[in-house]
């Protein structure tokens, strides 16, 4: 057989995975430590038992679409909601990058960013955060100089857990409205934040906002995110996706989520609560942290070698990221945090192996 080529510019990319391991603390991908509320459970047990499953799921989301636009404070038709948040991007790249055209990234950032417009042919311009990994004036400057098609921001940031000044996004809207880019603010992280770029989304500006399901809302097994934008966005991404891209069980899901968002708002405070409480113990251990507006801390072990601390920790069954290889991150790893216990058990791990 005549072995069929992948495309060229295909054929070096590493795929984007975070080891799935079998341990006892799982905190490598900021996920919810907590299940959603048993009665959303319930309910969607309920819906699935009843659901047409020989007919092809309602096309437009329309339901889920109107509970997010209510949430959200603004019309139906500025909402989309896809198979996660990484398919919002995707689809986002198809109709708005593409060979030829160019997205530009301020790294470190998160690796799903240049890498799905990579998969999309859209070439990547690597902006650089400042030396405090925020972003910084003078390098948006030159990187909004080159007139990208696409500009990625994503606040709070993964994996340095800074939430970006507002001034500085209103800024780069502003520029990306003079040239001609699309902003898009990724939110993942959102609702842990202290403002969201959604004020800014307007018919008139070319900012989207994506979040996601897969972290507040404890329904990472779901697959399912959204994006609030003007209505010609959303149209743009409608002449992209698949028919029926959106599976009519996980439409039931999103839609009783909303039911309860009360829950997910206390779970988002009771993280921050144990993110304060495992910043204060982690620095009274030789590491440096960075400031987190998010459910994960990055800290970079200062007497140590990153990799030996990632492989230690995994010899007492937790798990966190390890970043210590990944350009500009040289050393670190990121935590996410989880619930009282697993956060105990990672801090009693860490202590003895930094005090060895
Ligand atoms: N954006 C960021 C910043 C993320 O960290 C993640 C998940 N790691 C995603 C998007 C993708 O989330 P989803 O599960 O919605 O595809």
């Amino acid at each position: 057989m005549k072995r069929p080529k992948i495309r060229d510019d295909l054929a070096l990319m590493e795929g984007y995975h975070s080891p799935q391991v079998d341990v006892d603390v799982r905190l490598n991908t900021n996920e919810s430590p907590v299940p959603p509320p048993i009665a959303w459970r319930d309910a969607l047990a309920a819906e699935i038992s009843q659901l047409e499953w020989h007919r092809y799921p309602e096309r437009s989301a329309t339901a889920l679409r109107e509970g997010l636009a209510e949430q959200y404070g603004v019309d139906p038709s500025m909402v989309f909601a896809a198979n996660g948040s990484n398919e919002i991007l995707q689809s986002l790249l198809l109709a708005y990058g593409g060979p030829g055209r160019s997205a530009a990234v301020f790294e470190p950032t998160y690796a799903l960013h240049s890498h799905i417009s990579r998969v999309s042919g859209t070439a990547v311009i690597d902006g650089e955060r400042g030396p405090d990994f925020m972003l910084d004036v003078a390098e948006v400057n030159r990187v909004l100089d080159l007139e990208p098609d696409v500009v990625f921001l994503c606040s709070p940031n993964n994996p340095t857990g800074m939430v970006e000044s507002q001034a500085l996004v209103r800024y780069v809207a502003q520029r990306a409205a003079e040239i001609g880019s699309l902003v898009i603010v990724d939110e993942a992280y959102g609702q842990f934040a202290q403002w969201s770029a959604v004020e800014l989304v307007d018919e008139d500006a070319p900012v989207v906002v994506s979040r996601t399901f897969s972290k507040t809302w404890s329904m990472a097994a779901a697959r399912l995110g959204y994006v609030i934008a003007p209505t010609w966005v959303v149209q743009a991404i409608e002449s992209v996706v698949l028919p029926y891209h959106l599976d009519a069980a996980k439409q039931a899901a999103g839609r009783l989520a909303l039911r309860f968002v009360d829950d997910m708002h206390e779970r988002v405070k009771q993280l921050v609560s144990e993110r304060e409480r495992l910043q204060a113990a982690m620095g009274r251990l030789p590491l440096q942290q960075w400031e987190s507006g998010a459910n994960f801390v990055l800290f970079r072990p200062t007497a140590m070698d990153g990799n030996d601390v990632w492989q230690a920790l995994l010899e007492h069954s937790v798990l966190v990221r390890n970043c210590a290889s990944w350009p500009r991150l040289d050393g670190c790893l990121r935590v996410t945090v989880g619930t009282p216990g697993e956060n105990d058990a990672f801090l009693r791990a860490l202590t003895e192996i930094l005090s060895a």
